[in-house]
């Protein structure tokens, strides 16, 4: 017998339950074998202990006793139980607003027709976009080592002399 065969029946023979000639078979490799041994030994006294352990009484049932110790709940303002009272019409007016919504967000803004700005206004934003200056994106200027070849570029005004 090799050790693999008798720890695959270590549980029946310790519980006796292995024909004769099987048991002796594993009798026989534990009095040649310390490891098998030591198993047999675990497996018999595992088995004593559960034997010498205190039968388990009735399991009494918990729910009655939790609940009588639960508080009913406390009525709760309630908006949405309202709310899906009127599920379909809610869900209509749901649908409705989203498409108006989509609608709206898709649909280009109405073109002014007169100016936007004053004359005034519209020279100083001129002013300003022309001292804007080409350079690395704020994001790649993190990357330093590929700021100077990086082909991200973005406009800012440089705020200095020229940029009152
Ligand atoms: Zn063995």
């Amino acid at each position: 017998m090799i050790c693999r065969e008798f720890n695959d029946n270590i549980i029946e023979y310790a519980a006796g339950r292995l024909p004769a000639d099987q048991s002796a078979r594993m009798q026989a490799h534990a009095a040649t074998c310390a490891q098998c041994a030591a198993i047999d030994r675990e497996e018999r006294e595992l088995r004593r202990q559960f034997r010498a352990m205190a039968p388990i009484g009735e399991c009494p049932d918990l729910w009655p006793q939790l609940a009588a110790r639960l508080q009913p709940p406390a009525p709760r303002p309630s908006f949405f139980p309202r709310v899906w009272a009127f599920g379909g019409a809610f869900a209509a007016c749901a649908a409705a607003c989203l498409a108006l919504l989509s609608f709206n967000l898709t649909r280009p803004g109405p073109v002014p027709s007169g100016p936007v700005v004053s004359a005034a206004e519209e020279r100083r934003i001129v002013a300003k976009v022309s001292e804007t200056r080409e350079m690395a994106s704020a994001e790649s200027e993190a990357m330093f080592d590929r700021i100077e070849n990086s082909r991200d570029r973005e406009r800012v005004i440089l705020l200095g002399g020229g940029g009152q």
